[in-house]
Protein backbone atom coordinates (compact mmCIF):
# COMPACT_ATOMS: atom_id res chain seq x y z
CA UNK A 1 0.00 0.00 0.00
CA UNK A 2 1.45 3.19 -1.30
CA UNK A 3 1.00 5.83 1.85
CA UNK A 4 1.58 9.92 1.51
CA UNK A 5 1.73 11.26 4.86
CA UNK A 6 1.35 14.94 4.80
CA UNK A 7 2.67 16.64 8.01
CA UNK A 8 4.07 19.97 8.94
CA UNK A 9 5.88 18.82 12.32
CA UNK A 10 9.22 16.95 11.45
CA UNK A 11 8.67 14.87 15.06
CA UNK A 12 4.81 14.02 14.10
CA UNK A 13 6.04 13.16 10.54
CA UNK A 14 8.71 10.68 11.45
CA UNK A 15 6.24 9.34 14.25
CA UNK A 16 3.44 8.61 11.90
CA UNK A 17 6.16 7.26 9.56
CA UNK A 18 7.56 4.53 12.27
CA UNK A 19 4.28 3.10 13.00
CA UNK A 20 3.37 2.68 8.95
CA UNK A 21 6.42 1.87 7.29
CA UNK A 22 6.60 -2.25 8.43
CA UNK A 23 3.15 -2.20 6.41
CA UNK A 24 3.26 0.57 3.67
CA UNK A 25 5.49 2.34 1.32
CA UNK A 26 5.65 5.52 2.98
CA UNK A 27 5.96 9.36 1.41
CA UNK A 28 6.62 12.11 3.23
CA UNK A 29 5.26 15.95 2.22
CA UNK A 30 5.82 18.85 4.90
CA UNK A 31 3.41 21.07 3.54
CA UNK A 32 0.05 21.36 1.95
CA UNK A 33 1.82 22.74 -1.44
CA UNK A 34 4.60 19.62 -1.40
CA UNK A 35 1.17 17.14 -0.79
CA UNK A 36 -0.75 18.63 -3.93
CA UNK A 37 2.56 17.87 -5.90
CA UNK A 38 3.34 14.67 -4.63
CA UNK A 39 -0.18 13.52 -5.37
CA UNK A 40 -0.33 15.47 -8.83
CA UNK A 41 2.90 13.58 -9.26
CA UNK A 42 2.00 9.92 -8.12
CA UNK A 43 -1.27 10.58 -10.16
CA UNK A 44 0.80 11.44 -13.51
CA UNK A 45 3.04 8.34 -13.25
CA UNK A 46 0.61 6.06 -12.51
CA UNK A 47 1.16 5.00 -9.09
CA UNK A 48 -1.24 6.26 -7.10
CA UNK A 49 -1.45 6.84 -3.22
CA UNK A 50 -3.79 4.52 -1.75
CA UNK A 51 -4.13 6.46 1.52
CA UNK A 52 -3.00 9.74 2.46
CA UNK A 53 -2.98 11.11 5.95
CA UNK A 54 -3.32 14.93 5.79
CA UNK A 55 -2.82 17.47 8.92
CA UNK A 56 -5.69 20.16 9.04
CA UNK A 57 -3.38 22.82 10.93
CA UNK A 58 -0.38 23.44 8.07
CA UNK A 59 0.97 27.40 7.05
CA UNK A 60 -0.12 28.77 3.70
CA UNK A 61 -2.06 25.57 2.64
CA UNK A 62 -4.05 23.98 5.18
CA UNK A 63 -5.24 19.86 5.01
CA UNK A 64 -8.87 21.07 3.92
CA UNK A 65 -7.23 23.07 1.38
CA UNK A 66 -5.04 19.95 0.17
CA UNK A 67 -8.46 17.78 0.29
CA UNK A 68 -10.12 19.76 -2.17
CA UNK A 69 -7.36 19.93 -4.28
CA UNK A 70 -7.03 16.36 -4.17
CA UNK A 71 -10.61 15.43 -5.36
CA UNK A 72 -10.22 18.36 -7.55
CA UNK A 73 -7.64 16.49 -9.83
CA UNK A 74 -9.36 13.13 -9.03
CA UNK A 75 -12.44 14.71 -10.76
CA UNK A 76 -10.92 16.10 -13.59
CA UNK A 77 -9.11 12.84 -14.05
CA UNK A 78 -12.19 11.17 -14.14
CA UNK A 79 -11.13 8.87 -11.52
CA UNK A 80 -14.84 8.13 -9.29
CA UNK A 81 -15.80 9.34 -5.78
CA UNK A 82 -15.07 5.75 -4.81
CA UNK A 83 -12.10 5.03 -6.54
CA UNK A 84 -10.16 7.98 -5.40
CA UNK A 85 -7.41 8.00 -2.62
CA UNK A 86 -8.47 7.30 1.28
CA UNK A 87 -7.87 10.68 3.03
CA UNK A 88 -7.68 10.35 7.08
CA UNK A 89 -7.43 13.70 8.46
CA UNK A 90 -4.80 14.34 11.06
CA UNK A 91 -5.70 16.99 13.53
CA UNK A 92 -4.52 18.30 17.31
CA UNK A 93 -8.01 20.09 17.60
CA UNK A 94 -11.41 17.88 18.33
CA UNK A 95 -13.29 20.76 16.16
CA UNK A 96 -16.30 19.18 14.67
CA UNK A 97 -17.09 22.36 12.80
CA UNK A 98 -13.58 21.79 11.13
CA UNK A 99 -14.20 17.90 10.81
CA UNK A 100 -17.34 18.26 9.08
CA UNK A 101 -15.86 20.39 6.75
CA UNK A 102 -13.45 18.06 6.16
CA UNK A 103 -15.98 15.23 5.46
CA UNK A 104 -17.88 17.56 3.79
CA UNK A 105 -14.85 18.02 1.09
CA UNK A 106 -14.75 14.12 1.18
CA UNK A 107 -12.41 12.96 3.42
CA UNK A 108 -12.69 9.07 4.56
CA UNK A 109 -11.62 9.51 8.61
CA UNK A 110 -10.23 11.65 11.19
CA UNK A 111 -8.08 10.99 13.98
CA UNK A 112 -7.09 13.44 17.10
CA UNK A 113 -3.43 14.02 17.95
CA UNK A 114 -1.62 12.83 20.04
CA UNK A 115 -1.46 10.27 17.34
CA UNK A 116 -1.39 6.19 18.65
CA UNK A 117 -0.59 3.39 16.33
CA UNK A 118 -3.90 1.65 17.49
CA UNK A 119 -6.13 4.59 16.43
CA UNK A 120 -4.30 4.75 13.13
CA UNK A 121 -4.03 1.21 12.07
CA UNK A 122 -8.07 0.90 13.11
CA UNK A 123 -8.57 3.63 10.94
CA UNK A 124 -6.65 1.90 8.03
CA UNK A 125 -8.79 -1.30 8.91
CA UNK A 126 -12.40 0.43 8.68
CA UNK A 127 -10.95 1.59 5.81
CA UNK A 128 -11.04 -1.24 4.60
CA UNK A 129 -7.12 -1.42 3.77
CA UNK A 130 -5.07 -3.82 5.83
CA UNK A 131 -5.87 -7.64 6.50
CA UNK A 132 -7.83 -7.86 10.12
CA UNK A 133 -4.90 -9.04 11.17
CA UNK A 134 -2.26 -6.58 10.55
CA UNK A 135 -0.84 -4.85 13.87
MG1 LIG B 1 0.35 20.92 11.66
Amino acid sequence: MRVLIVEDDFVGSRLMKKFLEAECFCHLAFDGREAIEAFETALLEEKPYDLMFLDIMMPEVNGIDVLKAVRDLEEQRGIAPDKGVKVIMTTAMNDADVIMEAFNARCDGYVVKPIRKEQIFEEIRNLGLLHPESP
